[in-house]
């Protein structure tokens, strides 16, 4: 996978490759960073001088232990737990905590790397860092998520702090998890610390906007990728794949922008509903039955449930690929193109493969990438973590407000780095370059951290 990298890039690549055998998504990820960083050495030589690339690559701490619980008929259970404070050069590390699994340490670092970038686009004082567990919550009590997160808890609260390492929510990690989490953190360090979690609940330090934000923020990238075309959501058949935080959120929010949204997905399955999505159900069924989305199509009249069916087969303007790393390849890629499709938005990290984005790039249509589109839930975190700082609380309607402004200033920030490096139109490119030289601006000023 090294083709297309500098010639003084390719052997850092190859570091990693040899330093990280095995963890095929971390490689992924610094590929596609490292992809866009010829040009910034050239700008920049001091950079590769002071290897602040390879420096980047090396997570400063990595976590792992030993997650042991009780199950409901009483036998002990044991998992891994995991923390990878990837890096602090702009802020405490900030980053979501995943229960699934499939999570394996190449998932975490992966996340944590692209988090780093991530964050220094939102322009909040933010470090980048990840966790999780290979714990799987499908089909397990409220009583033995609470004992697992009492458990994870019970190691990881000496690692982290509102000044350290803000953890938050994730795939299969919504607020009662984070409510589990935060209790336990409280009770063994007897402080009610609000800003050492994000994702809170609105009564106990919670901001507002934080549950929707991920979503939302998606959506008002591809507005602005739109409007950058003089196009708008109005009226486009747009398909949402997940049924989770991320993927009801961005529903949401491109209804209320005059969107059709026709199709959803889970882990199981596909609906598909020509009259336009009915959000209450699909709240009703994932959110407070946490059931199967084959439900809705037992409940609403006209829609159709597809078993192991792909979403991006069904025709549609805009895609927003909002479950996990990886479900959207180069075939899908291809499919969407040929049925007129013309934008793209990551909502979930990583999910389209790197062929699936290069596919995108050469039918020339606008493709925002995770680091930048997805970026409003940890800037949301971030304003949770201002509001905690200042004992405030602010209103939804100026909490959003925030956020649209922030999903702009991504937009614009990497917009015009991709025309200032060469690639006009190339969010990829712009944000990478913009993640990248501000993290590396940061370690060059603090020595050889
Ligand atoms: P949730 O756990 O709330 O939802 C995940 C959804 O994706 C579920 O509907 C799940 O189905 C579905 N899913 C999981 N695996 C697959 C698969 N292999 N194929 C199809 N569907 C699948 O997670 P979030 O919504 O929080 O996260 C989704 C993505 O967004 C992740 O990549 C996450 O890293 C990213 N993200 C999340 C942020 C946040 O604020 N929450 C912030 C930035 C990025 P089922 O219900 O059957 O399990």
């Amino acid at each position: 996978m090294s083709e297309g990298l500098d010639e003084k890039l390719e052997p850092i690549y190859r570091e990693v490759l040899h330093r990280n055998p095995g963890e095929t998504e971390f490689h992924q990820s610094v590929h596609g960073v490292l992809e866009s960083l010829g040009p910034v050495l050239v700008k920049y030589p001091e950079f590769a001088e002071l290897k602040i690339i390879q420096r980047i690559c090396e997570p400063e701490r990595q976590i792992i232990f030993r997650v042991p619980w009780q199950d409901d008929k009483g036998e002990l259970q044991i998992n891994r737990g995991f923390r990878v404070q990837f890096n602090s050069a702009l802020g405490p590390y900030k980053g979501g905590m995943r229960f699934h699994p499939s999570v394996y340490l190449g998932i975490i670092k992966f996340l944590g790397f692209s988090q780093v970038f991530k964050n220094a686009l939102t322009g909040l004082p933010i470090g980048g860092g990840k966790g999780g567990s290979d714990f799987d919550p499908r089909g397990r009590s409220d009583a033995e998520i609470m004992r697992f997160c009492q458990s994870m808890m019970t190691e990881m609260y000496r690692h982290i702090g509102e000044y350290t390492d803000v953890p938050a929510g994730d795939i299969g990690v919504g607020q009662r998890e984070i409510g589990y989490l935060f209790g336990q953190y409280k009770r063994l360090t007897n402080r009610f610390e609000s800003g050492v979690f994000t994702g809170k609940g609105l009564d106990w330090g919670g901001s507002c906007v934080r549950t929707e934000a991920t979503g939302y923020g998606v959506v008002f990238f591809t507005e602005a990728m739109l409007d950058a075309r003089k196009e708008s959501l109005d009226g486009k058949r747009v398909v949402v794949s997940g049924a989770g935080n991320v993927a009801i959120h961005a529903i949401q929010k491109a209804q209320l922008l005059g969107a059709r949204v026709i199709a959803c997905s889970d882990s199981r399955g596909v609906i598909l509903d020509e009259g336009g999505l009915d959000l209450d159900l699909i709240r009703q069924i994932k959110v407070r039955e946490r059931g199967p989305i084959s439900a809705y199509a037992e409940r609403r009249k006209g829609a159709q449930y597809n078993e192991d069916g792909c979403i991006w087969e069904i025709p549609c303007d805009i895609a927003l690929p909002c479950a996990t790393q990886n479900e959207l390849t180069a075939k899908d890629a291809k499919t969407l193109i040929e049925n007129g499709c013309v934008a793209v938005a990551e909502g979930a990290n990583m999910p389209v493969t790197p062929e699936g984005i290069q596919a995108f790039r050469e039918a020339g249509i606008a493709f925002g990438p995770g680091k930048a589109a997805n970026a409003g839930g940890v800037a949301t975190s971030a304003l949770e973590m201002q509001q905690n700082a200042s004992r405030d609380s602010w209103s939804f309607e100026y909490t959003e407000g925030r956020l649209q402004e922030i999903m702009c200033n991504i937009h614009r920030t990497c917009f015009e780095t991709a025309e200032e490096y060469g690639a006009p139109g190339n969010y990829t490119t712009g944000a990478n370059i913009a993640g990248f030289v501000k993290v590396a601006r940061a370690m060059e000023a603090m020595g050889h951290i």
